[in-house]
């Protein structure tokens, strides 16, 4: 028998998700972001429940090659455009349209040899200072675009660095208006925070770049979790216990036994460490479901094993259901963004932090 580690992608909880940042921003067009292989989902498992999406955005040209392999017609968007010159022969050749964000991409343009003009996104640095045009480039990048044979249609984007928290996005907001308000062109803003955040006050964007939330995990977490967004987990890291243990008070768990038992308890061994993506500075405490109920963990995780208080499962025993995060079978669920606070980081890095290792099917 393989080892009993598993990861399980719901496309249904994609398509729902989707239709949450839709009813957020209803009268935006919407890009499904896919980037680092749909999060970690892997693109061609997510495409099924993303494919309701107006367009896919992503940043690797392979990505894209693969999207269009499955028989993507629709558009797709470079998030940070040509990284060098012969990148735009494939955005020809395979119909992509890419963000501008510096005058070397509009050079790159200049010299492009192309039959169908290029549709692209200027990017605007409203203050997240990674890419972009400064407020005051603007215009003339448009300009210098505008004039280019090797273009067709401008549209202006920007990428808000506190939509998931207490500053807000007013600022930018008001720096990327005052830099394009009598510019043309379709408008693209919010990532998931700003859509489930902000979508109600007036923030109005042609085209939204719904990643994270699709996923299934709270762009704003801990403000806000998953339950209160109504998102589903679109991944289930599973495994089993492998073994279990009786351990007596002063008894210690794992390595540098940074975990001693207080009174006798039942131990779990359940197969899954960091070598599979579970992060090594989970504490003794990080959430875990044993057959659907919420365990917890004890000691260090090592590269292939975690220890699990087995107190609220006496009948949990060899071959037991253990869910690292997602759904279990009996429909319980623990979201994602638990363990990574644990992590003391974000749903992102673990879904992006899947292991190789790990086989990964597709579920309901
Ligand atoms: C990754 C990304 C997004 C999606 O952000 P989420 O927080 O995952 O919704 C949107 N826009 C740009 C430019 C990105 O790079």
């Amino acid at each position: 028998m393989p080892r009993p580690i598993q990861a399980t992608i719901h496309p249904e909880a994609l398509r729902h998700n989707l239709e949450v940042c839709r009813r957020a921003a209803p009268d935006a067009r919407l890009w499904a972001v896919v980037k680092a292989d749909a999060y970690g989902h892997g693109i061609e498992r997510a495409f099924e429940g993303l494919r309701g999406a107006d367009g896919f955005a992503l940043l690797d040209l392979s990505e894209a090659q693969r999207l269009r392999g499955l028989g993507w017609r629709g558009p797709i968007l470079l998030l940070e455009g040509a990284f060098e010159q012969r990148d735009l022969e494939l955005c020809s050749r395979l119909g992509l349209w890419h963000t501008v964000h510096c005058e070397e991409q509009i050079d790159m343009l200049a010299i492009h040899k192309t039959n169908e003009p290029h549709r692209v996104f200027l990017k605007v640095n409203s203050g997240m200072n990674r890419l972009g045009f400064q407020p005051g480039q603007v215009r003339s990048a448009w300009t210098r675009l505008n004039a280019l044979p090797q273009v067709d249609e401008i549209s202006l984007m920007t990428h808000f660095s506190d939509a998931d928290g207490p500053k807000g996005i007013a600022a930018q907001l008001a720096l990327f208006r005052g830099a394009t308000d009598d510019l043309p062109g379709e408008r693209s803003l919010s990532n998931s925070a700003a859509i489930l955040r902000h979508s109600g006050a007036g923030l109005v964007s042609d085209w939204v770049r719904a990643g994270i939330a699709t996923y299934g995990s709270a762009p704003d977490h801990p403000a806000h979790d998953s339950r209160h967004w109504d998102l589903l987990p679109g991944m289930t890291l599973a495994s089993k216990i492998i073994a279990t243990r009786a351990i007596s008070a002063g008894d210690s768990v794992g390595y540098g036994s940074t975990f001693v038992a207080e009174s006798a308890m039942r131990i779990g061994v359940v197969a899954c460490g960091y070598a599979d993506g579970y992060p090594r500075v989970c504490p003794t405490g990080t959430p875990v479901l044993v057959d659907g109920v919420r365990c917890r963990t004890v000691g260090r995780v090592s590269m292939d094993m975690i220890t699990v208080d087995l107190g609220p499962v006496p009948h949990a025993t060899l071959g037991t259901e253990v869910t690292l995060w997602g759904r279990a079978h009996n429909g319980a669920v623990l979201p994602i963004d638990e363990v990574a606070a644990a992590a003391g980081t974000l749903g992102y890095e673990l879904m992006c932090a899947l292991a190789p290792r790990v086989p990964v099917a597709v579920g309901d």
